[in-house]
């Protein structure tokens, strides 16, 4: 391969045009015609038919008693909480996205953030145990960028402490553990289907559980929390999933297997691609797990690599290459978790991993040969690194 120079050093850069940290991986439009036509004749336009039919499909794929579909994961993540009945404190990771946070805030409870493990990114068992307290009533744990979490050690600490225990399982539809399928550990499973994910209905959640009572309260809580007489239980949502979504999920949980077979080759080609270099390293699969690459993450050692993360963030978006700091700032630092609705001890893990985690693109139908661009351009920007350095910040 013939040396190529960085786009910050003035080389050409590595795309043409943009290419995006994800994209939707959607049937044609074609595929769904029938479906939609029928539909849009019948009139039953949401949470009806086809529905019933993309629940029963999921329950089926996960092996989950009850599948819950609704309008999105947050107000899954809401009304499983509300539907619990809990009070006091949440513990959950401050290495997440905004949403298990905010959800946990919404339902009215207070957040307890707890350190992660820097190698696997998801909540430390050991130190869940450690934060609880009289006041906790639920640990909500989340599996990483489709990384199971250690959920039998969870379970057993919830069970332990007689604690509830929830998944914020966004990125984990069709994760394993120990060969069972993420969405059947704990009290429940909530997943998201919207475009970022594996699955995608535009917009929707799934709240799995094996719980009778607790996907009955759900389902009345997508619908104000009214069981069908107007003498409502608890204050719910309106949060009901359009039929339109269903048939557009049921689609594309046809093709979750062959999907994840993809994301595991490119990130594959990644790892094989950049192994080798100086102070960049992968987030480690928790043993016994099988992770979706929902996203695949890398970390940056500012001193090895020669550059830290946010240099070469910069230099990959003047290659056309488009990456996500995910999760940065995390929780604890955003503004919205600077007052009292959370508390918590050091995170140092939490801090050292989202100062130097960078997001590659992926999604199901990126070619192979995109991945090696991404790689090659990365190993330009190490071999020029001192160079670059100067160049994004006008010092040596
Ligand atoms: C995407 C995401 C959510 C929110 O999902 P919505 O369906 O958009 O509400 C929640 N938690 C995590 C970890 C996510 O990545």
């Amino acid at each position: 391969m013939h040396e190529r120079k960085p786009a910050v050093l003035g080389g050409e850069p590595s795309f043409k045009t943009i290419l995006p940290i994800t994209r939707p991986t959607i049937p044609r439009l074609d595929e769904l015609e029938n479906d939609l036509r029928e539909c849009f004749c019948s009139g039953m336009i949401t949470d009806s038919k086809n529905v019933r039919k993309f629940e029963e499909a999921v329950a089926r794929y996960l092996g989950v008693r009850y599948a819950v579909a609704l309008s999105c994961c947050t107000d899954g993540l809401m009304l499983t909480l509300k539907a619990l009945d809990l009070e006091g404190e949440v513990i959950a990771p401050s290495f997440t996205f905004s949403a298990t946070g905010h959800a946990i805030v919404w339902a009215g409870l207070k957040i307890r953030f707890v350190d992660i493990n820097p190698k696997t990114f998801n909540l430390d068992p050991e130190k869940v145990e450690e934060a609880i307290t009289g006041q906790t009533s639920a640990i909500m744990a989340v599996h990483i960028f489709g990384n199971p979490c250690e959920a039998d050690r969870l379970e057993e600490i919830a069970r332990k402490h007689g604690l509830k225990l929830i998944f914020d399982s966004a990125h984990a539809l069709g994760s394993l553990y120990n060969g069972r399928k993420i969405g059947s550990f704990g009290d429940a499973e909530v997943f998201s289907l919207s475009p970022t994910k594996l699955v995608v209905a535009a917009e929707g959640g799934i709240v799995a559980t094996n719980n009778e009572e607790l996907a009955r309260r759900v389902k009345i809580g997508k619908n104000y929390g009214n069981p069908g007489d107007y003498n409502c239980e608890f204050p719910g949502l309106s949060a009901r999933m359009p039929e339109f979504n269903a048939i557009l999920g049921l689609k594309t949980l046809e093709k979750l297997e062959e999907n994840i077979a993809k994301r595991h080759e490119i990130a594959k080609a990644y790892k094989e691609g950049l192994s080798d270099l100086p102070g960049i390293s992968f987030q480690e699969i928790t043993p016994g797990g099988r992770t979706t690459y929902k996203d695949f993450a890398i970390l940056v050692d500012p001193e090895e690599f020669g550059l830290d993360r946010d240099d070469l963030c910069k230099a990959l978006e003047a290659e056309n290459i488009m990456t996500r700091r995910y999760f940065f700032p995390p929780l604890h630092k955003q503004k919205a978790y600077q007052n009292k609705s959370s508390t918590y001890d050091d995170l140092p893990n939490t801090d050292f991993v989202s100062k130097r985690v960078l997001c590659l693109p992926i999604f199901s139908h990126m070619p192979l040969k995109v991945a090696e661009q991404v790689v090659a351009a990365i190993r330009a920007i190490h071999k020029y690194a001192p160079r670059v350095r100067k160049a994004l910040t006008g010092s040596g």
